[in-house]
């Protein structure tokens, strides 16, 4: 991300720290704030340059998968669950990367297995629709494992098929408690009772 590709290039060049937004810089003994980061888009970024991993890949902690490449389609959640750190991190913005992107690095992943490492990878159901199809037009075979919430998948069980048809293996859902009350204490934004 931009603000570690500045402080690497600031301790190359020997330069101060204070202006890199999105640093906490330790001044006498004292974390000092610098102005906050906002990413933008994910689009600029290259692609990583997987063959220096390579040889670490069979150690990646992911038992069912083995070897398996990270990928990331987007980035944060506009949700804000109180026991989650992730909203606070990005300020509740969601950031998907163009699909024309993804799928052109599905396609020079040697790996068939694909941790998706999103937060939540399905907030944008039309996107997910279209990038589903795209997958299937470039005949790309891939096992997907994900992060979803449980109501995206209720509500939206016709774009799971179709994920499933095109190599969604398995997702993680969180739970958090099948009361009520302690839902909306969690602040799921989510309901136990059926909905219409
Ligand atoms: S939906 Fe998931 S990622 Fe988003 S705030 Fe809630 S727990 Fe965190």
């Amino acid at each position: 991300m931009e603000p570690f590709r500045k402080l690497l290039e600031a301790i190359d060049e020997k330069e101060g720290l204070e202006d890199i937004c999105g640093l906490a810089v330790k001044t006498s003994g004292k974390f000092v704030y610098n102005r906050s980061y906002e990413l933008q888009t994910l689009d600029n970024y290259p692609q990583p340059a997987r063959n220096l991993t390579a040889k670490h890949r069979m150690n990646y902690f992911h038992a069912h998968y083995k070897p398996v490449a990270l990928m990331r389609f987007s980035y944060g959640c506009p949700y804000n669950c109180s026991f989650c750190v992730l909203w606070k991190l990005c300020k509740r913005k969601y950031i998907s990367r163009k699909n024309e992107l993804i799928v052109k690095e599905l396609s020079e992943l040697d790996n068939r297995n694909v941790y998706v490492v999103d937060d939540e990878a399905f907030i944008n159901i039309e996107k997910m629709k279209d990038l589903a199809d795209k997958i299937r037009e470039n005949n790309i075979n891939k096992k997907y494992h994900m992060y979803v919430r449980s109501d995206t998948v209720a509500n939206n069980p016709a774009l799971f098929e179709k994920w499933a048809c095109i190599g969604l293996d398995s997702v993680m859902i969180g739970l958090e408690s099948i009361f009520e009350d302690d839902l909306n204490q969690y602040n799921k934004s989510i309901s136990s009772k059926a909905q219409d």
